[in-house]
């Protein structure tokens, strides 16, 4: 019973904590195609307008939430990416650093 009852007590902690985390997550700036590292990077918002005469690495299908560094919960609109640390893109953005 004592057992039980501490078990119970480290989940809600920890239950508790999950939930900070994910509210920090959430409160992450995002990325704008304005910030000087998007520009050095070509990172859109949406892939769909990507000007592909611009940027012909670009493949069509091609999208953060598909690409190696995002980091975002699936079907999250937003997530963070490795390339920048503490911020979040737009799921269906781009840039030329994509890795399948
Ligand atoms: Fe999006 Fe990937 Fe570029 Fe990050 S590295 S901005 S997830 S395409």
């Amino acid at each position: 019973m004592k057992n039980s009852r501490r078990q119970c007590m480290i989940l809600s902690v920890a239950g508790a904590f999950t939930s900070l985390l994910n509210d920090k997550i959430q409160a992450q700036p995002m990325v704008f195609e304005a910030d000087p590292q998007a520009i050095k990077l070509g990172y859109k918002m949406d892939a769909s307008k990507i000007d592909k005469l611009r940027y012909g690495t670009y493949v069509t299908g091609q999208r953060c939430n598909n690409c190696s560094f995002y980091q975002g919960k699936p079907g999250s609109g937003v997530g963070g990416c490795a390339l920048f640390p503490g911020r979040q893109v737009a799921a269906p953005g781009w840039c030329l650093a994509y890795a399948k």
